[in-house]
């Protein structure tokens, strides 16, 4: 059954469908990731248009029945994030970010507390944050939502909490000092980077952004991450590509 809906959400994706028919992609907060027609957006004099550009957000009204496409109908408060939306760089994040959430949970699927995540990080990003820290934050953060739980809290082996970490992809997270001799299959960080990493998976979301970095420092945890990615879970997205393309450390 279908139903008229009001949903506040995210917009972060869209296409050309049909004539003067758009579909978007929405992250809502309770109702998970929607794709929607929005009929005669492309029409010259559409409201419908301006309201689902691109990190749009507010309250919009749908036509829905849980499933499959749903419809546009109305929307309520809708605001711009021109930061981003003017910006190159603050793009790419931004929809590398969005992208990967999407690709976390089936549509309509509940997202949770990772939609606070999205907002919070897309906010910062439209207000200058450093957009390369908010992301690698969402990508230590998300790997729980992609069925991977890292071991951050303590060394996987004898269980300390404190101390000198590395990281162990084939184990799935810290060990301390006293092991590293014994397993080759760590990423031989440097300490601060480990703890880096630590701090990112664990951080809460509200702290987002107080951590600033050294470009040295960004960099060997961006690799550390990626390979992460790779070899845990192998999703080689298009906005990703993109990102990694600009090569803002070369
Ligand atoms: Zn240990």
């Amino acid at each position: 059954m279908r139903e008229l809906k009001e949903v506040q959400g995210i917009v972060f994706k869209r296409r050309k469908y049909k004539d003067t028919d758009l579909i978007v992609k929405i992250m809502t907060k309770n109702n998970g990731i929607i794709s929607l027609i929005v009929k005669g957006a492309m029409r010259p004099k559409s409201k419908l248009n301006a309201a689902t550009l691109n990190f749009s957000y507010g309250t919009y009204v749908i036509y829905t029945s849980g499933h499959g496409l749903s419809s546009l109908r109305t929307y309520k408060e809708v605001k711009q994030l021109d930061g981003i939306y003017d910006d190159l760089i603050k793009n790419a994040y931004a929809s590398f970010i969005l992208d990967l959430i999407d690709h976390a949970f089936v549509e309509y699927q509940s997202i949770g507390k990772y939609y606070d995540l999205a907002d919070f990080a897309i906010h910062k990003i439209n207000e200058g944050v450093d957009p390369e820290i908010i992301t690698q934050i969402v990508q230590m953060q998300l790997l729980t939502a992609f069925g991977v739980q890292p071991e951050l809290h303590r060394c996987l082996i004898c269980k300390k909490a404190e101390g000198i970490f590395d990281y162990s992809i084939k184990l799935g997270g810290i060990i301390c000092s006293d092991h590293f001799n014994d397993v080759q299959s760590r990423l031989y960080l440097k300490p601060k980077q480990t703890a880096l990493l630590r701090t990112m998976g664990l951080v809460p979301i509200e702290r987002l952004g107080k951590i600033s970095l050294q470009s040295e420092t960004k960099l060997a945890t961006r690799k550390a991450i990626d390979r992460i990615y790779r070899e845990t879970i192998d999703l080689n997205l298009k906005t990703k590509k993109f990102l990694d393309e600009m090569k803002f450390f070369s």
